[in-house]
């Protein structure tokens, strides 16, 4: 079937896409695609450096009439996601990939297709290897985008002379994206406070048919978080009368995800018969609020024998259920530079039951350097105020919106003149790898843009051609460009 392929515009991306594509390049498995890049810019006597992770920067020098221009940079992530179908014959950690080109898109056969970002690669590839008139191209190929971003993280930035940045790891054509938010973790610790053991009856609790979703890009949807949720449930047992001793409280799935689902094991002292009638009303409430939001939140207490059972003391579960009402959820505040932008957030994302301690996850999240150190500062402040202990770490840069940017004028400028309307200016609520640059790199003026590519991250993923020949054109004519 590569017949197909071998006609699609642009043919150097596409060579160079289809030669990518046959080296298996999930995260963690780098090495292989790492020493073709070294190898390309090696072969091609261009300046060639791998890092100790893998991450490669090829340089090529001005052409004779870009002398007096800026270098410019240009980025994207070797790495992909790699998924297959259950009965697919390629393992994407093994085989290269089986590329298909059908109703305008370009996609895998049983895989994942590495569109994101594979086609930064092959772009950068492309004209690395061309006889292009261009300014000096310091292209910067990284590793482990999609599980941490530990290659850009890593990446010495002191051979980088540009300061304008191009990223090629957008997934929407038209969108320009000019900053980033910047991440923070913190552990909530609270001590387990051991009472007794006990064998017989124990009631558990179970919030669940909650949508979840990604606690950045989609925190500004106002989605319940079951932990919240169940902190609550626990107050009005309390309120109500309902005497009660914790044996569990875990959920959440990931610590970047609207917790969607919390359990807590309870042994009931007194006030049992009131149970079922204050679990159906909390979640009446509950469906009532999340209307239109949450259609299908369930709150389900159910009851299991257990034998020598811990269960912990009354302190201890009330360090856990008073921090839960306490500490702010979603959305903290919304952006003034750009019209809904969420600025800064935060999300538990899991609990667990882990050694002496039960411990909460919470991601927080600002495009605004100030708005991270605001919100870890509240949080770490209801942790502490109900007598547990707070560990903070993962923190990762934000990419800030530059009010002054002329990388940004020149591009929305030839945008205007390829596509014949305003791009859409964005900036995202989610880690991007051009937050750790601009840490490491202080003029440096980013900004990203890609081709459509659907569904990534999916067997499904899918690009579209016609998007990618416009982009490879939109990115010429920028770097090509003698007025800015
Ligand atoms: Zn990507």
């Amino acid at each position: 079937m590569g017949n197909t392929l071998d006609t699609l515009e642009p043919k150097e991306v596409y060579r160079f896409f289809k030669e990518i594509s046959a080296i298996p390049r999930p995260s963690h498995h780098t090495e292989k695609i790492s020493a073709y890049l070294e190898h390309f810019g090696l072969e091609r006597g261009l300046y060639t450096r791998r890092d100790d992770l893998g991450n490669v920067v090829i340089k090529k020098e001005a052409s004779e009439g870009f002398k007096d221009k800026e270098p410019v940079i240009l980025q994207g992530h070797m790495d992909m996601v790699a998924v297959k179908t259950p009965d697919s014959a390629v393992d994407p950690y093994k085989d290269g990939l089986d590329l298909q080109v059908e109703d305008g898109y370009l996609y895998a056969k049983g895989t994942s297709l590495g569109g994101d970002d594979g086609i930064a690669v092959a772009f950068m590839l492309a004209l690395l290897d061309g006889g292009y008139e261009l300014p000096k191209l310091e292209c910067i190929f990284t590793v482990e985008e999609e599980v941490g971003m530990d290659g850009a993280l890593g990446l010495d930035m002191s051979d980088i002379e540009g300061k304008e940045l191009i990223n090629i790891d957008s997934e929407v054509e038209g969108i320009l994206t000019l900053g980033c938010a910047g991440g923070i973790r913190l552990n909530g610790k609270f001590k387990l406070e051991k009472e007794d053991t006990y064998s017989g009856k124990i009631t558990k609790i179970n919030i669940s048919g909650l949508k979840g979703g990604h606690s950045g890009i989609m925190i500004h949807l106002g989605r319940a978080n079951s932990h919240k949720l169940m902190g609550r449930v626990l107050k009005v047992l309390e309120n109500e009368g309902v005497d009660y001793r914790l044996v569990s409280i875990e959920g959440g799935e990931k610590d970047n995800a609207i917790a969607n689902n919390t359990t807590v094991k309870l042994v009931i002292k007194a006030g049992e018969d009131k149970l079922q009638d204050i679990i159906r009303k909390c979640e009446d409430a509950f469906k009532k609020e999340y209307e239109g939001i949450e259609d299908s939140i369930k709150v389900n207490v159910s009851s299991q024998e257990a034998e020598d059972t811990v269960y912990y003391n009354k302190a201890t579960a009330k360090r856990i259920v008073d921090f839960l009402n306490i500490v702010p959820d979603g959305v903290i505040k919304m952006s003034e530079d750009l019209p809904d932008m969420v600025e800064t957030s935060l999300n538990i994302g899991t609990i667990v039951m882990e050694d002496d301690y039960i411990v909460t996850d919470q991601l927080l999240r600002s495009n605004a350097k100030a708005g991270k150190k605001e919100i870890l500062d509240a949080v770490s402040k209801c942790i502490q105020d109900v007598g547990a202990e707070s560990v903070v770490f993962g923190d990762c840069p934000n990419w800030e919106y530059r009010k002054d940017s002329p990388l940004r004028e020149k591009m929305v400028r030839i945008f205007k003149e390829e596509y014949g309307y305003e791009p859409k200016l964005e900036v995202v609520h989610a880690g991007l790898e051009c937050g750790i640059f601009c840490d490491k790199k202080e003029d440096l003026d980013p900004v990203s843009i890609g081709p459509n590519i659907l569904d990534i991250h999916t067997v499904k993923e899918k690009l579209d051609i016609e998007s990618v020949n416009r982009t490879w054109k939109y990115l010429l004519k920028i770097l090509q460009d003698v007025e800015g």
